[in-house]
């Protein structure tokens, strides 16, 4: 596959909220890694917020398990703030 350039985005960072399973209906490529999803396909929509308007790219399954597994590593830095403040 196709590599994905720069950092991991995690949900965090970039999304509105979670991702939801999809099926592709036709051919769309990846909005992280470019690999184009065949239609009938299955991939996940990320919501995302761009200039003020949630977007709905798809993500390769391949990616989608990355994404996820950046934002578990943001998340546990996140938890151990609050945890050493509370
Ligand atoms: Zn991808």
């Amino acid at each position: 596959m196709a590599k994905p350039k720069g950092k991991t985005p995690s949900l965090l960072a970039v999304s509105t909220g979670t991702p939801v399973p999809h099926t592709c209906g036709k051919a769309t490529p990846c909005d992280r890694c470019g690999e184009t999803v065949s239609k009938g396909d299955s991939c996940f929509q990320i919501p995302k917020m761009k200039s003020g308007f949630i977007n709905h790219p798809i993500f390769c399954t391949v990616c989608t398990v990355a994404i996820v597994e950046q934002t578990k590593i943001e998340l546990s830095v996140v938890e151990n703030h609050v945890r050493s403040n509370g």
